[in-house]
């Protein structure tokens, strides 16, 4: 049974008009509510195939009896024959667009970016010589030897968006003041790291994988080091959010160290201190990193250990505290640049409209600590919230304070992030300079 395939008969499904026509412009889920017609029930991670009213194939992905996201669409438009060359080709196709993305000071990428790379629920990040797997549907648990095997050849060859480098960048003689400990610790030798999202681990267990399983390679003996934009940082892939690291804010991030020189900063809600880094290498006089968590404050510390001439150059103060709170509490501490990178403050459609007001509130409470002539730097990860919305929401707080400021940038998802459809467009970023 390859692939996780019943012998047969093919199981064919039958859907609305309604969702006939999303599917055919090129939206990746089909929703149990959607579904008229199969000929038989069907399995978990099974291959179905979707025939339109004039029996014609529509489209094919992987079924889900017992999630409401019924079908996540592989592929639509002309029939396809999916084995494992079909496979192959989509993975070398995936990996190739990310090719020279990136710069060859930064080692770490999104590899697969779920739906929008046509991997629909799994994602594949790569810290150095380091890659994490990361599944949001039971629907690939069958296919997980294959996976291992399709990545042993780029893993050996050397990932994009260059090849691996790391290694030799850790043996490099130069001036380079790093610790031994550190330069070890960066040859981290190449592994291949299962994460599950919560709602899925239980039936994970259940087939015999577990969360943080170390598919193939060595099992990573501490923090995984790797370069961003030619900082170093630490993942744990075994155990951080998401795969380790906020990989999608690095440009948000590159364009924070250009907004820096001689400002004395506060990153709320700073995770592991990945702007806080680039400020301090912007040449910021000061950087203060708030988080609520002491967890993710540590990490912050010890990158800045990682880059010992900026911890040298730059004071960092550590501030453990609920930022909301914190805003509201310490109106005598001011900063020339702010950024605001909350969690999702709409986690479903139902919160929107809070979330709206919420994003507003808490660019509204930062703008009480901006010094006049500062720059604020807003972002938002909930896909719930338009960038539109989002970005009104932000602006009209700074219109409230009557204080004239202009917009500098607004972003999106990053580029090794593509977003191909509305659910996947989470991450927006606005950037407002207020007069002096
Ligand atoms: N900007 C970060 C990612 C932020 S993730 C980066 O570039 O890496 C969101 C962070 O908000 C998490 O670290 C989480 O611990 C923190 N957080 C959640 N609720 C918070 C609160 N009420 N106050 C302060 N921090 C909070």
């Amino acid at each position: 049974m390859k692939s996780g395939e019943p012998t047969s008969p093919r199981l064919r499904v039958r859907i609305t008009a309604a969702a006939e026509t999303i599917v055919r412009g090129g939206h990746p889920w089909v929703f149990a509510s959607s579904i008229r017609e199969l000929n038989r029930d069907g399995t978990v991670g099974e291959l179905a195939v979707i025939f339109d009213r004039q029996d014609k194939f529509l489209a094919i992905g992987l079924f889900d009896p017992d999630s409401p996201l019924r079908i996540r669409i592989l592929h639509s438009g002309k029939p396809v024959q999916i084995n494992d060359d079909w496979w192959r080709t989509r993975l070398e196709t995936t990996l190739t667009k990310r090719v020279g993305l990136l710069d060859e000071h930064t080692s770490a990428c999104r590899l697969i970016n779920g739906e929008s790379d046509g991997w629909p629920g799994l994602v594949l990040d790569r810290y150095g010589d380091v890659l994490v797997l990361k599944l949001y549907t039971f629907a690939w648990c069958s296919r997980v030897p294959m996976l291992v095997e399709m990545l042993r050849g780029p893993m050996e060859r050397g990932l994009p968006p260059a090849a691996t480098h790391v290694v030799r960048e850790s043996s490099e003689k130069s001036a380079d003041a790093t610790p031994n400990t550190l330069k070890r610790a960066e040859a981290c030798a190449p592994a291949l790291v299962l994460r599950l999202s919560r709602n899925v681990q239980a039936a994970f267990a259940a087939a015999g994988f577990r969360e943080a399983q170390i598919l193939s390679g060595a099992a990573p003996d501490g923090p995984v080091i790797f370069r961003e934009s030619g900082l170093r940082f630490e993942a744990d892939v075994l155990a951080g959010q998401k795969t380790g690291f906020f990989l999608d804010q690095r440009e948000n991030r590159r364009a924070v160290e250009q907004l820096a020189r001689g400002a004395d900063v506060l990153n709320a809600f700073s995770f592991t201190g990945g702007f806080s880094l680039y400020a301090a290498r912007g040449g910021a006089s000061s950087v203060a990193s708030l988080d609520i968590s002491a967890h993710a404050l540590a990490g912050a510390e010890r990158n800045f250990a990682l880059n010992r001439d900026l911890a040298d150059a730059c004071r960092h103060e550590i501030i453990q505290a609920n930022a909301f709170d914190w805003l509201e509490a310490n109106a005598e501490r001011v900063f020339a640049l702010i950024i605001l990178d909350p969690p999702s403050l709409a986690k479903k459609e139902m919160e929107r409209t809070g979330a709206i007001r919420a994003y507003g509130k808490l660019a509204a409470s930062a703008l009480r600590h901006l010094r006049p002539g500062g720059a604020l730097v807003a972002a938002s990860c909930s896909a719930h919230v338009s960038a539109e919305e989002f970005f009104g929401a932000v602006t009209q707080a700074a219109s409230a304070t009557g204080r004239k400021f202009t917009q500098l940038n607004t972003t999106r998802s990053a580029p090794d992030h593509p977003a191909t459809f509305p659910e996947a467009e989470y991450l927006k970023c606005i950037s407002l300079r207020f007069a002096p």
